[in-house]
């Protein structure tokens, strides 16, 4: 058995980061960002009311209360190039062009309108540059806006709309080739004789990599024949930036996909026991013929997508572009026992996560514990991380992996904010 922390280390330095290509803002969040991005113009791009109200001279308003001839109107989308002079006040709504002369904003709410709207009566003076959005204030012109490196949130795409940029140059994201290996596995409909299961790990697994952002493309299902497994792999391979295969890689039988890798590898795809359970079976590597990355996970189902979270996910990430590979981990509370016995391996509990209402992060288990038990993984939004020993006693405290960015989200709860 190899550790967990060498199994990783060998498939993360076992990808690179995938070619930059340009793409249009549409198709780009949750991508990596592969060039410096840099302002055509400043954000806002001219100066503009904060407010619905009045645009004046904050001059005027100095011996307030006072009354301002209202003397025109600029709405959103309009501009008025006519000065403001003494005395004189624009109506004015959010986001319309500070017409020149005039140097702050008097809010509907604090004045009144007088002689139809033609006079307004300011009660207070107001101070220069109230409620004006000064061109620049968020974005200067020419500035560096984005850095490469990063990950691209919708805000993002947002401020890249605000500028006028229609494409930007991004890590291309992994497709990624799902295929499902096991004389047991079923494709026709109905009810199945004895022996024969559905397949629960391609369509897991295409929904898992959909999730988390990259291109899942269906292989579908191959038997426990050496010929088909390598002829459905090297045709994904030119099309795939990854392959994911799941089955045959344990010590069986008809664990053909083992063979094949050995085959298909030249050599270069390695076959582990990896110190953890679920997911002890593993491998990985390169194609010999196309250089493209191949993870062999377990056929348990509970083992496949515990192996995807601890070095597919990871190491597509890494092909992403991303430096954040991992999920994120918390620390917790157990509210129950989290029971193991000692074999040398890290256990990964599923577990269901919650915080409470002091804040603290309390865990309990979300089902059965073995590595069939797809169920008990469909509950859990967590990963406990078991050390080697006997496990965690109730009240112990233990790390978790969550697997859900809404995990300790607030349920059924009223916010107070
Ligand atoms: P294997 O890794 O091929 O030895 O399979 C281990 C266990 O996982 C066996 O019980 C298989 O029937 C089961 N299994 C393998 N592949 C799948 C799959 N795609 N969906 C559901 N169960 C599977
Ligand atoms: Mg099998």
């Amino acid at each position: 058995m190899i550790s967990l922390e060498e199994a990783r280390a060998g498939v993360l330095s076992g990808v690179e980061a995938l070619a930059p290509g340009r793409r249009p803002l549409a198709e780009v969040a949750g991508t990596v960002l592969a060039e410096e991005v840099r302002a055509p113009t400043a954000l806002p791009p001219f100066d503009n009311s904060a407010m619905d109200g009045f645009a004046v001279r904050a001059a005027d308003t100095r011996s307030a209360p006072t009354r301002l001839a209202v003397v025109g109107a600029v709405m959103a989308g309009q501009d008025r190039t006519e000065a403001l002079h003494e005395g004189e006040a624009v109506r004015i709504m959010t986001g319309a062009p500070i017409p020149p002369g005039a140097d702050a904003i008097c809010m509907l709410e604090v004045v009144d309108e007088e002689d139809d709207g033609t006079v307004i009566l300011v009660h207070d003076p107001v101070s220069e540059g109230l409620h004006v959005r000064r061109s620049g204030n968020d974005v200067a012109e020419g500035a560096l806006v984005f850095s490469p490196g990063t990950a691209l949130s919708p805000a993002h795409v947002g401020v890249l709309a605000s500028l006028g940029i229609d494409d930007v140059a991004v890590v291309a994201t992994p497709r990624v080739g799902v295929l499902s290996t096991g004389d047991e596995l079923a494709r026709e409909p109905g009810r199945l004789p004895r022996g024969r299961i559905r397949d629960a790990n391609r369509p897991a697994l295409l929904a898992q990599l959909g999730r988390d952002g990259f291109e899942a493309v269906d292989l579908g299902i191959v038997g426990d024949d050496e010929d088909e497994v390598v002829a459905v792999i090297t045709r994904a391979a030119e099309t795939s930036d990854a392959i994911v295969v799941s089955g045959g890689v344990s010590v069986g039988d008809r664990d053909v996909v083992r063979l094949v890798l050995e085959k298909l590898g030249g050599g270069a795809i390695r076959w582990m026991q990896v110190a953890i359970k679920p997911a002890k079976p593993f491998a990985f590597g390169a194609l010999a013929a196309s250089g493209t990355p191949l993870f062999g996970l377990p056929g348990n189902p509970v083992s496949a997508l515990v192996s995807y979270e601890l070095f597919v996910r990871p190491a597509l990430r890494r092909m992403a572009g991303h430096d954040a590979v991992d999920r994120p981990r918390t620390w917790a509370v157990a509210t129950e026992a989290l029971t193991r016995t000692p074999d040398g391996k890290v256990h990964f509990q599923r577990v269901r996560a919650e915080r409470d209402e002091h804040g603290e992060v309390r865990v309990e288990v979300s089902g059965g514990q073995e590595s069939h038990m797809l169920h008990g993984m469909a509950q859990a939004n967590a990963l406990a991380v078991l050390p080697d020993g006997p496990g965690i006693e109730a009240g112990g405290r233990v790390e978790v992996l969550l697997l859900d960015a809404d995990a300790l989200a607030p349920r059924n709860m009223v916010q107070r904010w």
